[in-house]
């Protein structure tokens, strides 16, 4: 699944190729976003911390921070999602008959 990122302000919007939108405005899952598109070093490798709590090497804040500055370099990227990483619950696989999976939220359109 190819997926768009965009950073409005404060938030980020990913835009599937049916034009789906999810919109990730908690700042506690930048970094879970971000790793996941592709970050390098979002979370810290230790495994003892997901981003969103200190661990001994890192702060949830420094996380986040530098998360967000990832995200917000790459808006209007594209991005290569594999499905069933780690969002298994909002991109499964295409619902028959042209209804929205319920986790996505579509705004706009
Ligand atoms: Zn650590």
């Amino acid at each position: 699944m190819i997926v768009t990122l965009s950073a409005p302000w404060t938030l980020y919007v990913l835009t599937n190729e049916s034009g789906q939108e999810y919109v990730v405005h908690t700042d506690y899952d930048y970094p879970r976003l971000a790793e996941d598109l592709g970050m390098v070093g979002a979370v810290c490798g230790c495994g003892l911390t997901d981003g969103t709590v200190d661990c001994e090497h890192r702060t949830a804040t420094d996380m986040i921070e530098r998360a967000a500055c990832w995200l917000s370099e790459r808006d209007g990227e594209l991005f290569s999602f594999q499905t069933g990483d780690d969002y298994p619950e909002l991109f499964t696989d295409p619902t028959p008959s042209g209804t929205i999976p319920a986790p996505f939220q579509t705004i706009g359109v």
